[in-house]
């Protein structure tokens, strides 16, 4: 029987896993952490019965993704659940962005920006359903809908800080800025946007959900429907080199490209080894998980119906921090990123004490303590709230990178989504998934459409696993063949 190995278990992981079983190949999963599902997980928080989401928390590429379509969410048991609101951007004076899931209400909130806000990203989330697997593939490729690329392209090409400029009022330009810091580049280069631009249209279309009762459900029922189908886990085992695993026909690696340049060594050739050991890591997140008495108390009460709430100030300061952390300095008031996925999901909460992510962005490797300045940037939108937290759990870099390896120095997006690594992954290929030594393919979300939870670049170098095991066989009878 064909076999095959996957190396991590993050989502793209198992993505891989499931495309492959389910063409009737013999799947070994083989994972360094102790626990399955990488960034995919969910955790205890310092109270117990509170449901924390240790990395991903909310989904906006998921229930769009062409790999999430294949899967029966409801026989799994995997349910979404949605804020009233997907995203809030507060301001020290006057009102807040709000993102709804709804672009007329969106564009109602945001005034004389309203139709401008319609203008650029409308058409786009009408169109989701087609744009998704084409954002969603490798870009160097001759796509299925040349015009409907070449319009998302005329909204994530210019950088943030061009687009913003677009709009008249700080409510839609500091909205816009908060959803393209997601990128965690410098927001004055161009194509970083395509990050942001791509979670707004995605949010129009089909919301920022959270995964009931934490992501790491989904990534439990989905390790189930595996082990149901006969793929094998192995934990605690980090794969430092090829020979490590047992023969295979096919080896699916969802890891770094730096680890993957080593686990391939001299088997790789040389021009793609080069290419993987330069690949750069961006800036980290320092994140914290916080038990709030009460909830937070946000000074615009709508903010509290968002499941996620950026604060980061206006448009001008967010471009200035975001500059500092990417040339590795530390600014006071970093760009915070707040989770309130009780408010989708009520059933995370204990009581009146409530489960709320917060990370700042910070310089790659940052070994500093930013509890403070994450603390001062919620209190900043929500005066009190230092008093109701009753308890708290610190992620820093350092911590995240040795709870992952593929989030070198704490970059959570698996290398810098500068233009080109985001477009083209670690080298310049039609075929990104393709690591040079045939039958070992990279899948992580340093490759094509990048990170999330999507399972995009595990699904799509699992097609080319299958292509290249059809091609091997056609190759082997022709050779049989008298
Ligand atoms: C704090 C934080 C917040 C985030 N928030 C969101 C969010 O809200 N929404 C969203 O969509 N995404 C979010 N992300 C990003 C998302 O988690 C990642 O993009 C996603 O998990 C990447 O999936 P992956 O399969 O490529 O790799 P990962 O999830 O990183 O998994 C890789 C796995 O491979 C294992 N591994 C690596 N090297 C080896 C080796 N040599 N041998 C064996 N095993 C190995 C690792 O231990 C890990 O388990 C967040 C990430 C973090 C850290």
């Amino acid at each position: 029987m064909t076999s095959a190995i996957v190396v991590g278990s993050g989502p793209n992981g198992l993505a891989a896993a499931t495309v492959l079983v389910r063409a009737g190949v013999e799947v070994t999963v083989v994972e360094a952490a102790d626990q399955l599902g990488g960034g995919a997980r969910s955790t205890e928080s310092p109270l117990a019965g509170l449901v924390q989401d240790h990395c991903a928390a909310v989904h906006p590429m998921a229930p769009g993704s062409p790999f999430f379509q294949t899967l029966d969410l409801e026989e799994m048991g995997v349910r979404w659940a949605y804020a009233p609101i997907d995203a809030a951007h507060p301001l020290d004076s006057g009102e807040p962005g709000l993102l709804h899931r709804s672009i007329t209400d969106t564009a109602a909130g945001l005034g004389r920006d309203g139709g401008k806000w319609e203008t650029a990203f409308g058409s786009l989330s009408r169109s989701f359903d087609r744009l998704s697997p084409v954002i969603m593939s490798p870009l160097l490729r001759i796509p299925k809908h040349p015009l409907l690329l070449a319009r998302m392209g005329a909204v994530a090409g210019p950088p943030p800080a061009l687009v913003a400029r677009w709009f008249r009022d700080e409510r839609a330009r500091s909205l816009f800025m908060g959803v393209a810091a997601h990128a965690l580049q410098p927001l004055t280069l161009p194509l970083v946007t395509g990050i942001g631009a791509g979670i707004i249209i995605a949010g129009h279309a089909v919301g920022w959900p959270v995964v009931e009762g934490g992501t790491g459900r989904f990534t439990e029922a989905h390790i189930s429907m595996l082990r149901a189908q006969g793929v094998r886990f192995e934990t605690g085992q980090r794969i430092n080199r090829l020979y490590d695993l047992p023969p295979t026909d096919i080896t699916i690696l969802d890891v770094h490209p730096h680890a993957a340049a080593g686990i391939l060594a001299e088997q790789q050739p040389q021009s793609d080894r080069r290419a993987y050991r330069k690949f750069r890591p961006g800036p980290a997140t320092f994140k914290i998980d916080f038990a709030v008495g009460g909830g937070v108390p946000w000074r615009d009460p709508e903010v509290g119906l968002a499941g996620t709430v950026h604060l980061g100030g206006n448009s001008g300061e967010i471009i200035a921090t975001e500059r500092q952390v990417a040339s590795g300095h530390m600014p006071e008031r970093p760009f915070v990123l707040v989770g309130q996925q009780a408010v989708a999901d009520p059933g995370r909460a204990n009581g009146s004490i409530v489960p709320v992510y917060a990370y700042a962005h910070v310089p790659n490797g940052y070994t500093g303590d930013a509890t403070e300045h994450i603390i001062a940037q919620i209190e900043r939108f929500a005066p009190g709230f230092r008093d109701r937290v009753v308890g708290l759990s610190v992620r820093t870099p350092a911590q995240t990178s040795a709870e992952n390896p593929n989030f070198i120095g704490g970059d959570i997006l698996t290398g810098a989504k500068s233009p080109l690594q985001f477009l083209l992954g670690p080298k310049l290929s039609a075929h990104p998934y393709d690591t040079g030594v045939p039958g070992v393919y990279l899948c992580s979300a340093a490759t094509p459409p990048g990170p999330g939870i999507h399972g995009m670049g595990g699904y799509n170098s699992a097609q080319r696993a299958l292509r290249y095991l059809t091609h091997r066989a056609a190759a082997k009878k022709e050779l049989s063949t008298p």
